[in-house]
Protein backbone atom coordinates (compact mmCIF):
# COMPACT_ATOMS: atom_id res chain seq x y z
CA UNK A 1 0.00 0.00 0.00
CA UNK A 2 1.02 3.23 -0.88
CA UNK A 3 0.92 5.49 2.24
CA UNK A 4 1.78 9.43 2.36
CA UNK A 5 4.97 10.41 2.90
CA UNK A 6 6.24 10.73 6.29
CA UNK A 7 6.21 13.77 8.00
CA UNK A 8 2.98 14.93 5.48
CA UNK A 9 -0.84 13.65 6.34
CA UNK A 10 -4.04 14.26 4.66
CA UNK A 11 -6.77 16.48 6.26
CA UNK A 12 -10.45 14.56 5.94
CA UNK A 13 -13.55 15.78 6.36
CA UNK A 14 -14.90 16.63 9.04
CA UNK A 15 -11.87 18.16 10.20
CA UNK A 16 -11.12 20.21 7.21
CA UNK A 17 -14.49 22.12 8.45
CA UNK A 18 -12.16 23.02 11.16
CA UNK A 19 -9.61 24.21 8.63
CA UNK A 20 -12.07 26.22 6.67
CA UNK A 21 -13.31 27.93 10.00
CA UNK A 22 -9.93 29.44 10.65
CA UNK A 23 -8.67 30.63 7.38
CA UNK A 24 -12.49 32.43 7.02
CA UNK A 25 -11.94 33.85 10.42
CA UNK A 26 -8.37 35.31 9.27
CA UNK A 27 -9.69 36.32 5.73
CA UNK A 28 -12.33 38.22 7.89
CA UNK A 29 -10.05 39.97 10.90
CA UNK A 30 -7.40 40.96 8.40
CA UNK A 31 -9.67 42.26 6.09
CA UNK A 32 -10.94 44.89 9.24
CA UNK A 33 -7.57 45.91 9.15
CA UNK A 34 -6.77 46.15 5.88
CA UNK A 35 -5.05 43.58 4.23
CA UNK A 36 -5.22 41.68 0.76
CA UNK A 37 -4.24 38.53 0.23
CA UNK A 38 -1.14 37.94 -2.09
CA UNK A 39 -0.16 34.23 -3.61
CA UNK A 40 3.32 33.10 -4.56
CA UNK A 41 4.86 30.31 -5.37
CA UNK A 42 5.56 27.12 -4.07
CA UNK A 43 9.04 26.94 -5.09
CA UNK A 44 11.60 29.75 -5.94
CA UNK A 45 15.09 29.75 -6.52
CA UNK A 46 17.35 28.39 -4.08
CA UNK A 47 19.51 31.65 -3.17
CA UNK A 48 16.15 33.57 -2.62
CA UNK A 49 16.09 31.56 0.84
CA UNK A 50 19.82 31.50 1.30
CA UNK A 51 20.20 35.07 1.10
CA UNK A 52 17.45 35.76 2.97
CA UNK A 53 16.45 33.39 5.81
CA UNK A 54 20.79 32.79 6.60
CA UNK A 55 22.51 30.30 5.20
CA UNK A 56 23.73 29.23 8.81
CA UNK A 57 20.30 29.21 10.11
CA UNK A 58 18.51 25.44 10.54
CA UNK A 59 16.02 25.81 8.20
CA UNK A 60 18.76 26.66 4.91
CA UNK A 61 21.45 24.28 6.37
CA UNK A 62 19.41 20.96 6.79
CA UNK A 63 16.10 21.32 6.05
CA UNK A 64 15.29 22.24 2.58
CA UNK A 65 14.16 20.19 -0.17
CA UNK A 66 16.23 21.47 -2.76
CA UNK A 67 17.06 19.60 -6.04
CA UNK A 68 18.26 20.51 -9.19
CA UNK A 69 15.63 21.45 -12.17
CA UNK A 70 16.15 20.17 -15.61
CA UNK A 71 17.47 22.46 -17.92
CA UNK A 72 15.88 23.20 -21.30
CA UNK A 73 18.01 21.22 -23.45
CA UNK A 74 19.53 17.69 -21.93
CA UNK A 75 23.01 18.63 -21.70
CA UNK A 76 21.72 22.47 -19.75
CA UNK A 77 22.77 22.25 -16.03
CA UNK A 78 19.33 23.12 -14.29
CA UNK A 79 18.63 25.56 -11.83
CA UNK A 80 18.69 25.02 -7.83
CA UNK A 81 14.93 24.68 -7.00
CA UNK A 82 13.61 24.48 -3.33
CA UNK A 83 10.16 23.93 -1.98
CA UNK A 84 9.45 27.28 -0.15
CA UNK A 85 9.95 26.97 3.96
CA UNK A 86 8.71 30.03 4.77
CA UNK A 87 6.82 32.51 3.14
CA UNK A 88 8.28 36.18 3.77
CA UNK A 89 11.07 35.52 1.41
CA UNK A 90 8.80 35.08 -1.22
CA UNK A 91 6.64 38.24 -0.59
CA UNK A 92 9.81 40.27 -0.70
CA UNK A 93 10.79 38.95 -3.89
CA UNK A 94 7.19 39.35 -5.67
CA UNK A 95 7.21 43.07 -3.60
CA UNK A 96 10.61 43.59 -5.24
CA UNK A 97 9.59 42.39 -9.18
CA UNK A 98 6.52 44.19 -9.13
CA UNK A 99 7.61 47.20 -7.61
CA UNK A 100 4.76 47.58 -5.47
CA UNK A 101 6.40 50.37 -3.32
CA UNK A 102 5.24 52.52 -5.79
CA UNK A 103 1.47 51.66 -4.77
CA UNK A 104 2.77 53.00 -1.28
CA UNK A 105 1.90 50.30 2.01
CA UNK A 106 1.71 47.55 1.31
CA UNK A 107 -0.42 44.82 3.79
CA UNK A 108 -0.24 41.44 2.08
CA UNK A 109 -1.48 38.28 3.96
CA UNK A 110 -1.15 34.63 2.96
CA UNK A 111 -2.41 31.33 3.47
CA UNK A 112 -0.33 28.28 2.54
CA UNK A 113 1.61 25.06 2.37
CA UNK A 114 5.31 25.24 3.72
CA UNK A 115 8.03 22.39 3.37
CA UNK A 116 10.35 21.44 6.75
CA UNK A 117 12.65 18.30 6.61
CA UNK A 118 12.59 18.79 10.28
CA UNK A 119 11.80 15.60 12.49
CA UNK A 120 8.16 14.89 12.65
CA UNK A 121 6.75 14.89 15.92
CA UNK A 122 2.68 15.85 17.27
CA UNK A 123 2.86 19.40 15.80
CA UNK A 124 5.50 19.61 13.49
CA UNK A 125 5.31 18.38 9.92
CA UNK A 126 7.20 18.20 7.14
CA UNK A 127 4.21 19.93 4.86
CA UNK A 128 2.85 22.15 7.55
CA UNK A 129 0.54 25.22 6.79
CA UNK A 130 0.97 28.76 7.52
CA UNK A 131 -1.17 32.12 7.59
CA UNK A 132 0.57 34.76 7.65
CA UNK A 133 0.91 38.55 6.55
CA UNK A 134 3.52 41.56 6.11
CA UNK A 135 3.70 44.98 5.96
CA UNK A 136 6.09 46.36 3.43
CA UNK A 137 6.82 49.74 2.25
CA UNK A 138 9.06 52.60 1.86
CA UNK A 139 9.88 54.66 4.81
CA UNK A 140 7.78 57.68 3.28
CA UNK A 141 5.07 55.46 3.82
CA UNK A 142 5.11 54.74 7.50
CA UNK A 143 6.80 51.37 7.09
CA UNK A 144 9.36 51.89 9.95
CA UNK A 145 7.14 53.07 12.47
CA UNK A 146 6.28 51.05 16.05
CA UNK A 147 2.80 51.91 14.86
CA UNK A 148 2.65 49.00 12.37
CA UNK A 149 4.49 46.54 14.90
CA UNK A 150 1.86 47.36 17.60
CA UNK A 151 -0.96 47.21 15.12
CA UNK A 152 0.06 43.94 13.83
CA UNK A 153 0.42 42.10 17.45
CA UNK A 154 -3.21 43.61 18.57
CA UNK A 155 -4.66 41.81 15.30
CA UNK A 156 -3.09 38.80 16.29
CA UNK A 157 -4.52 38.93 19.90
CA UNK A 158 -7.59 40.04 17.92
CA UNK A 159 -7.66 36.84 15.55
CA UNK A 160 -6.87 33.94 18.46
CA UNK A 161 -9.82 36.21 20.24
CA UNK A 162 -12.17 35.76 17.72
CA UNK A 163 -11.02 31.84 17.52
CA UNK A 164 -12.36 31.43 20.75
CA UNK A 165 -8.36 30.57 21.92
CA UNK A 166 -7.64 31.54 25.43
CA UNK A 167 -4.64 30.95 27.13
CA UNK A 168 -1.91 32.30 25.06
CA UNK A 169 1.49 34.00 25.99
CA UNK A 170 2.66 37.04 23.91
CA UNK A 171 6.56 37.20 24.15
CA UNK A 172 8.46 40.29 23.22
CA UNK A 173 11.59 41.36 22.65
CA UNK A 174 13.80 43.24 20.43
CA UNK A 175 16.74 42.18 18.35
CA UNK A 176 17.66 45.63 17.53
CA UNK A 177 19.68 46.71 14.07
CA UNK A 178 22.86 45.29 12.60
CA UNK A 179 25.36 47.83 14.36
CA UNK A 180 23.90 46.58 18.16
CA UNK A 181 24.30 42.92 16.91
CA UNK A 182 27.62 43.21 16.09
CA UNK A 183 28.34 44.83 19.33
CA UNK A 184 26.07 41.82 20.99
CA UNK A 185 28.15 39.29 18.93
CA UNK A 186 31.58 40.05 19.85
CA UNK A 187 30.24 40.48 23.34
CA UNK A 188 29.02 36.83 23.07
CA UNK A 189 32.09 35.14 21.25
CA UNK A 190 34.02 36.54 24.36
CA UNK A 191 31.25 35.14 27.01
CA UNK A 192 31.41 31.80 25.07
CA UNK A 193 34.80 31.26 24.61
CA UNK A 194 35.29 30.03 28.74
CA UNK A 195 32.51 28.07 28.73
CA UNK A 196 31.50 26.67 25.03
CA UNK A 197 33.49 23.59 25.43
CA UNK A 198 30.96 22.35 28.21
CA UNK A 199 28.23 22.96 25.37
CA UNK A 200 26.56 20.78 23.05
CA UNK A 201 27.84 19.93 19.42
CA UNK A 202 25.22 22.31 18.24
CA UNK A 203 26.24 25.42 20.34
CA UNK A 204 29.76 24.88 19.73
CA UNK A 205 28.78 25.60 16.00
CA UNK A 206 27.10 28.29 16.57
CA UNK A 207 29.40 30.10 19.12
CA UNK A 208 31.91 30.17 15.49
CA UNK A 209 29.11 30.76 12.92
CA UNK A 210 26.26 32.65 14.69
CA UNK A 211 26.64 33.06 17.99
CA UNK A 212 22.98 34.72 18.56
CA UNK A 213 21.70 30.87 18.20
CA UNK A 214 22.96 29.97 21.25
CA UNK A 215 19.54 31.37 22.62
CA UNK A 216 18.00 28.62 20.29
CA UNK A 217 18.91 26.03 21.98
CA UNK A 218 16.55 23.52 23.98
CA UNK A 219 18.80 21.06 25.61
CA UNK A 220 19.06 21.29 29.67
CA UNK A 221 22.17 21.15 30.25
CA UNK A 222 22.99 24.57 28.50
CA UNK A 223 20.31 26.37 30.10
CA UNK A 224 22.08 27.67 33.34
CA UNK A 225 25.34 29.04 31.27
CA UNK A 226 23.15 30.28 28.31
CA UNK A 227 21.33 32.80 31.45
CA UNK A 228 24.44 34.03 32.38
CA UNK A 229 24.92 34.96 29.06
CA UNK A 230 24.38 38.88 27.97
CA UNK A 231 21.53 40.33 26.23
CA UNK A 232 20.49 41.95 23.13
CA UNK A 233 18.24 44.41 25.44
CA UNK A 234 22.03 45.78 27.04
CA UNK A 235 23.12 46.62 23.62
CA UNK A 236 20.66 48.40 21.72
CA UNK A 237 20.88 52.14 20.43
CA UNK A 238 18.74 54.95 21.32
CA UNK A 239 16.47 54.88 18.34
CA UNK A 240 16.52 51.30 18.89
CA UNK A 241 15.35 51.35 22.13
CA UNK A 242 12.85 54.30 21.63
CA UNK A 243 10.88 52.01 19.08
CA UNK A 244 10.54 49.30 20.90
CA UNK A 245 9.53 51.94 23.65
CA UNK A 246 6.97 52.61 21.78
CA UNK A 247 5.40 49.48 20.71
CA UNK A 248 5.18 48.56 24.13
CA UNK A 249 3.23 51.81 25.29
CA UNK A 250 1.16 51.34 22.23
CA UNK A 251 0.26 47.48 23.34
CA UNK A 252 -0.30 49.01 27.05
CA UNK A 253 -2.62 51.56 25.04
CA UNK A 254 -4.88 48.86 23.95
CA UNK A 255 -5.13 46.39 26.35
CA UNK A 256 -2.86 43.63 24.99
CA UNK A 257 -0.91 41.68 27.61
CA UNK A 258 2.85 40.83 26.84
CA UNK A 259 5.76 39.35 28.57
CA UNK A 260 9.26 40.39 27.38
CA UNK A 261 11.70 37.62 26.98
CA UNK A 262 15.34 39.08 25.97
CA UNK A 263 16.26 35.54 25.54
CA UNK A 264 13.91 35.54 22.26
CA UNK A 265 16.09 35.40 18.92
CA UNK A 266 14.06 33.31 16.73
CA UNK A 267 15.55 31.35 14.12
CA UNK A 268 16.04 33.52 11.32
CA UNK A 269 18.53 36.06 10.02
CA UNK A 270 16.58 38.65 8.27
CA UNK A 271 14.64 39.89 11.79
CA UNK A 272 15.49 43.22 13.26
CA UNK A 273 13.96 44.98 16.17
CA UNK A 274 11.07 43.74 17.35
CA UNK A 275 10.82 40.07 17.82
CA UNK A 276 7.61 38.05 18.85
CA UNK A 277 6.02 34.87 19.62
CA UNK A 278 2.80 33.58 20.45
CA UNK A 279 2.97 30.46 22.63
CA UNK A 280 -0.36 28.17 23.71
CA UNK A 281 0.19 26.14 27.09
CA UNK A 282 -2.24 23.67 25.62
CA UNK A 283 0.72 22.73 22.61
CA UNK A 284 3.24 20.54 24.62
CA UNK A 285 6.82 20.93 23.24
CA UNK A 286 5.35 22.14 20.39
CA UNK A 287 3.93 25.43 21.72
CA UNK A 288 4.46 28.20 19.48
CA UNK A 289 1.57 29.15 17.45
CA UNK A 290 3.51 31.73 15.73
CA UNK A 291 6.35 34.22 15.41
CA UNK A 292 7.18 36.89 13.63
CA UNK A 293 9.61 40.05 13.50
CA UNK A 294 10.57 43.00 12.21
CA UNK A 295 12.75 43.00 8.87
CA UNK A 296 13.68 46.08 7.91
CA UNK A 297 16.80 45.35 5.74
CA UNK A 298 15.59 42.47 4.06
CA UNK A 299 14.41 44.32 0.53
CA UNK A 300 18.11 45.38 0.55
CA UNK A 301 19.70 42.15 0.99
CA UNK A 302 17.92 40.69 -1.75
CA UNK A 303 18.61 43.37 -4.06
CA UNK A 304 15.29 45.60 -3.66
CA UNK A 305 14.87 49.64 -2.53
CA UNK A 306 14.60 50.34 0.90
CA UNK A 307 11.44 48.79 2.62
CA UNK A 308 11.28 48.17 6.23
CA UNK A 309 8.66 45.60 7.24
CA UNK A 310 7.69 43.55 10.02
CA UNK A 311 5.32 40.16 9.34
CA UNK A 312 4.35 37.22 11.12
CA UNK A 313 3.50 33.45 10.31
CA UNK A 314 0.99 31.41 12.45
CA UNK A 315 1.49 27.91 12.37
CA UNK A 316 -1.66 26.88 11.10
CA UNK A 317 -1.61 22.71 11.97
CA UNK A 318 -1.07 24.76 15.82
CA UNK A 319 -3.56 26.81 15.23
CA UNK A 320 -6.19 24.01 14.71
CA UNK A 321 -4.95 22.14 17.56
CA UNK A 322 -5.26 24.87 19.97
CA UNK A 323 -9.12 25.76 19.37
CA UNK A 324 -11.42 25.27 22.29
CA UNK A 325 -13.03 22.09 22.34
CA UNK A 326 -16.64 23.43 21.63
CA UNK A 327 -15.26 23.53 17.77
CA UNK A 328 -15.18 19.90 17.16
CA UNK A 329 -15.79 19.47 14.01
CA UNK A 330 -19.40 18.01 13.53
CA UNK A 331 -19.88 16.67 9.90
CA UNK A 332 -22.27 18.43 8.08
CA UNK A 333 -25.57 17.23 7.26
CA UNK A 334 -27.69 17.17 4.02
CA UNK A 335 -30.96 19.13 4.23
CA UNK A 336 -33.11 16.89 2.40
CA UNK A 337 -32.15 12.89 0.70
CA UNK A 338 -34.24 12.48 -2.61
CA UNK A 339 -35.13 9.35 -2.68
CA UNK A 340 -36.46 8.16 -6.11
CA UNK A 341 -38.61 4.72 -6.34
CA UNK A 342 -38.87 2.47 -9.42
CA UNK A 343 -38.19 2.92 -12.53
CA UNK A 344 -37.67 5.41 -14.74
CA UNK A 345 -37.43 8.26 -11.03
CA UNK A 346 -33.72 9.44 -11.84
CA UNK A 347 -34.37 11.98 -14.28
CA UNK A 348 -37.37 12.99 -12.68
CA UNK A 349 -34.84 13.19 -9.33
CA UNK A 350 -32.14 14.91 -10.72
CA UNK A 351 -34.34 17.53 -12.00
CA UNK A 352 -35.84 18.02 -8.29
CA UNK A 353 -32.45 17.99 -7.02
CA UNK A 354 -31.00 20.68 -9.21
CA UNK A 355 -34.23 22.99 -8.49
CA UNK A 356 -33.26 22.56 -4.54
CA UNK A 357 -29.74 23.24 -4.68
CA UNK A 358 -30.55 26.29 -7.27
CA UNK A 359 -32.37 26.98 -3.94
CA UNK A 360 -29.31 26.42 -1.85
CA UNK A 361 -30.93 23.61 -0.28
CA UNK A 362 -28.16 20.95 0.86
CA UNK A 363 -29.42 18.06 -1.24
CA UNK A 364 -28.01 14.32 -1.58
CA UNK A 365 -29.62 12.24 -4.44
CA UNK A 366 -30.31 8.38 -4.03
CA UNK A 367 -30.59 5.86 -6.88
CA UNK A 368 -33.96 4.46 -8.20
CA UNK A 369 -32.57 0.91 -7.55
CA UNK A 370 -32.89 1.20 -3.77
CA UNK A 371 -36.08 0.09 -2.18
CA UNK A 372 -37.72 3.07 -0.53
CA UNK A 373 -36.42 1.16 3.21
CA UNK A 374 -32.73 1.42 2.37
CA UNK A 375 -33.61 4.66 1.18
CA UNK A 376 -34.33 6.02 4.32
CA UNK A 377 -32.22 3.98 6.07
CA UNK A 378 -29.21 5.62 4.11
CA UNK A 379 -31.01 9.16 4.39
CA UNK A 380 -30.56 8.46 8.30
CA UNK A 381 -27.21 7.04 8.44
CA UNK A 382 -26.01 10.56 6.67
CA UNK A 383 -28.44 13.01 9.22
CA UNK A 384 -30.70 14.10 6.63
CA UNK A 385 -33.25 16.47 8.10
CA UNK A 386 -35.46 15.26 5.51
CA UNK A 387 -36.53 12.47 2.61
CA UNK A 388 -38.63 13.33 -0.22
CA UNK A 389 -40.16 10.40 -1.71
CA UNK A 390 -39.79 10.65 -6.04
CA UNK A 391 -42.03 7.52 -7.05
CA UNK A 392 -44.28 7.40 -10.22
CA UNK A 393 -47.72 8.66 -8.47
CA UNK A 394 -46.09 11.65 -6.82
CA UNK A 395 -44.67 12.63 -10.55
CA UNK A 396 -48.10 12.72 -11.72
CA UNK A 397 -49.78 14.58 -8.73
CA UNK A 398 -47.05 17.06 -8.93
CA UNK A 399 -47.05 16.75 -5.37
CA UNK A 400 -44.19 15.03 -3.31
CA UNK A 401 -44.20 12.99 0.26
CA UNK A 402 -41.32 14.88 2.22
CA UNK A 403 -40.89 13.07 5.21
CA UNK A 404 -38.75 14.44 8.44
CA UNK A 405 -36.39 11.65 9.66
CA UNK A 406 -36.48 13.05 12.91
CA UNK A 407 -40.08 13.60 13.83
CA UNK A 408 -41.71 10.41 11.58
CA UNK A 409 -44.02 13.12 10.23
CA UNK A 410 -44.64 13.24 6.40
CA UNK A 411 -46.13 15.86 4.73
CA UNK A 412 -47.64 16.11 1.32
CA UNK A 413 -46.21 19.10 -0.82
CA UNK A 414 -46.57 20.57 -4.52
CA UNK A 415 -43.54 20.99 -6.04
CA UNK A 416 -43.15 25.12 -5.72
CA UNK A 417 -43.83 24.86 -2.03
CA UNK A 418 -40.92 22.20 -1.52
CA UNK A 419 -37.89 24.77 -0.87
CA UNK A 420 -39.87 26.94 1.42
CA UNK A 421 -41.22 23.84 3.43
CA UNK A 422 -37.70 22.89 3.47
CA UNK A 423 -35.72 26.14 4.63
CA UNK A 424 -38.34 27.08 6.83
CA UNK A 425 -38.00 23.63 9.08
CA UNK A 426 -33.99 23.69 8.67
CA UNK A 427 -33.91 27.77 9.48
CA UNK A 428 -36.62 26.89 12.83
CA UNK A 429 -34.04 23.78 13.87
CA UNK A 430 -30.73 25.49 13.29
CA UNK A 431 -31.95 28.57 15.88
CA UNK A 432 -33.04 26.10 18.18
CA UNK A 433 -29.78 24.12 18.37
CA UNK A 434 -27.31 26.39 18.09
CA UNK A 435 -28.32 29.95 19.40
CA UNK A 436 -24.77 30.71 20.56
CA UNK A 437 -23.88 30.66 16.53
CA UNK A 438 -25.83 32.70 15.40
P1 LIG B 1 8.76 30.19 11.75
O1 LIG B 1 8.54 30.40 10.29
O2 LIG B 1 9.83 29.16 12.04
O3 LIG B 1 8.88 31.44 12.51
O4 LIG B 1 7.44 29.47 12.28
C1 LIG B 1 6.23 30.16 12.47
C2 LIG B 1 5.22 29.18 13.01
O5 LIG B 1 5.01 28.14 12.07
C3 LIG B 1 5.67 28.45 14.26
O6 LIG B 1 5.35 29.21 15.41
C4 LIG B 1 4.86 27.19 14.20
O7 LIG B 1 3.57 27.39 14.72
C5 LIG B 1 4.75 26.92 12.73
N1 LIG B 1 5.71 25.89 12.29
C6 LIG B 1 7.02 26.04 11.99
N2 LIG B 1 7.56 24.87 11.60
C7 LIG B 1 6.57 23.95 11.65
C8 LIG B 1 6.47 22.55 11.37
N3 LIG B 1 7.52 21.85 10.92
N4 LIG B 1 5.27 21.93 11.55
C9 LIG B 1 4.19 22.63 11.99
N5 LIG B 1 4.22 23.94 12.27
C10 LIG B 1 5.40 24.60 12.11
Amino acid sequence: MIKAVRGTRDLLPPETALWNFVEAKAREVFRAYNFQEIRTPVFEETQLFARSVGEETDIVSKEMYTWEDRGRAQSDKGQSLTLRPENTAGVVRAYIEHKLWERGLQKLYYIGPQFRRERPQKGRYRQFYQIGAEVIGPPSAGSESPARDAEVLEMLATFLDRLGITGWTLELNSVGCPNDRALFNEALRKALEPVVAKMCVDCQRRAVTNPLRVFDCKIPEDQPIIDKLPRISQFLNQPCRQHFDEVQAILKATGIPFTLNDRLVRGLDYYTRTAFEFTHGGLGAQNAILGGGRYDGLSESLGGPQAPGIGFAIGEDRLVMSLPQSANAVAPQPDVYIAPLGAGMNREAARLARELRGEDIVTELGDESFRLKKSLETASKMGARFALIVGENEVKAGSFALKNLASGEQTSAPRAELARMIRNSVIASRVQIAPENK
